[in-house]
């Protein structure tokens, strides 16, 4: 992810919806899967939505729960109306922005269940529902760190991955793009359309995701069978498709350097994301203004597509090592860089980092993996960035580049 442009204001902004630092779900529940249906609509901000969540119990448990805000003072927030387990009613309850489930029987260790839930409200956060710059109704699901269980009964945290459906049900006009690949998309009456997409990748909720607009499409290339896939607003559409076209070529190198990309496509999105890229898995977001038909894009992209090895497919286990993410996704893009622009390239970011590092200690002496930070988004800063990608710089220059398999295949 590259932070918001306007990161202190939403620092703020934050605190008041995300502040779970500390939290850390019960091992004994591990998701397997979820399926969400959700419809959207026109007229309201109101969503209707179902999910089916398929869960193994690796301990007897007396009861477990999910993630799910409830109705704050603003009137924003999910209610649910129906919620089986097993098919069968179960005694459940909706308080704190949790939904505790206690089964008569307590599930066996070893043993699998299906809960179903049936919602409806108005995200607080988590999906944008918003206009874009050209004043045009959008749908975006934007969930880092833990805003997707503003609107999805979800298990938030990055330690539980979990394959995906997403069946949204939208008016017709929009075009839907998610997490996964495409399984239907099929016109309804009352001019409505459904489309499927199917992530059979475990994935933490952080990056899955969906978003409905009106959208050019294009296949911007092929790298390795995958299929790069760029979505732009129709009014951007000659500049987008040029400034995301690019995409292939950071594709292609980190396959190369690291191992096969783990999707099943790439979509490269324009996006109402509240950071200036966010690395939904094999769905990128990038701020909406990102697109100039300058072709500025390609340090953001490689930067949001180094992600997907690392944070998507190799995922720290609790927040505060979320330099696993940054710091390899923000030294993977000077990486990329080095190899299009030349060693010189690769030592000016490398002193920019520095330089950030070191204004950064002594304004606020924390080390990189800070368990003392109580506010998920001021994660994002320059330890996690800059000071774990000279991490990286720093072990390759004592282990050198013939020790590390694929960059030796470079250098
Ligand atoms: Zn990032």
């Amino acid at each position: 992810m590259i932070r918001p442009f306007l990161f202190f204001s939403f620092c703020f902004f934050s605190a008041l919806v995300s502040a779970q630092v500390n939290y850390k779900p019960d091992p004994s529940v591990d998701i397997i899967h979820y399926e969400f249906n959700i419809i959207l609509n026109d007229t309201t901000d109101m969503i209707d939505g179902t999910a089916l969540i398929d869960i193994n119990f690796k301990e007897m448990v007396t009861s477990f729960d999910f993630d799910l805000k409830n109705i704050n003072s603003f009137g924003k927030g999910m209610k649910i109306s129906d919620l089986s387990f097993n098919g069968s009613g179960v005694n459940w309850v909706h308080s704190d922005n949790k939904v505790k489930i206690t089964p008569v029987i307590p599930p066996a260790k070893g043993s699998s269940c299906e809960v179903f839930i049936k919602y409806s409200g108005i995200p607080a956060d988590g999906l944008i529902i918003s206009k874009n710059k050209f004043g045009s109704r959008t749908f975006f699901a934007d969930h880092w760190p833990d805003r997707g269980s503003c609107y999805l009964p979800v298990v938030d945290h990055p330690s539980d991955k979990a394959t995906v459906d997403f069946i949204i049900t939208a008016p017709s006009h929009y075009e839907v793009v998610a997490s996964g690949h495409l399984v239907e998309f099929s016109d309804l009456p009352k001019e409505m359309k459904l489309t499927h997409w199917k992530e059979e990748v475990p994935l933490p909720v952080k990056v899955m995701t969906f978003a409905a607009a009106d959208f050019a499409v294009q296949l911007a290339g092929i790298v390795n069978n995958v299929p790069v896939w760029t979505w732009v607003f129709p009014e951007n559409r000659k500049e987008g498709f040029y400034d995301y076209s690019v995409a292939v070529k950071p594709l292609a190198f980190y396959s190369n350097l690291i191992g096969p990309y783990s999707y099943e496509k790439l979509a490269d999105v324009q996006s109402k994301t509240i950071f200036g890229g966010l690395e939904n898995a094999g769905c990128i977001f990038y701020a909406e203004n990102s697109v100039t038909g300058l072709g500025k894009a390609e340090g953001l992209i490689a930067h949001e597509i180094a992600h997907q090895w690392f944070g998507n497919s190799v995922t720290e286990a609790d927040w505060h090592h979320i330099w696993l993410s940054e710091g390899f996704a923000t030294y993977l893009a000077s990486v990329y860089n080095e190899t299009n622009s030349g060693k010189g390239k690769l030592t000016e970011d490398m002193k920019f980092a520095r330089d950030r590092i070191i204004r950064s200690f002594i304004r606020s002496p924390v080390p990189v993996i800070d368990t003392t930070s109580t506010n998920l988004m001021r994660l994002l800063n320059t330890n996690s960035y800059q000071k774990g990608a000279w991490i990286l710089h720093m072990l390759r220059f004592k282990l050198g580049d013939c020790a590390i398999t694929g960059l030796s295949l470079f250098f």
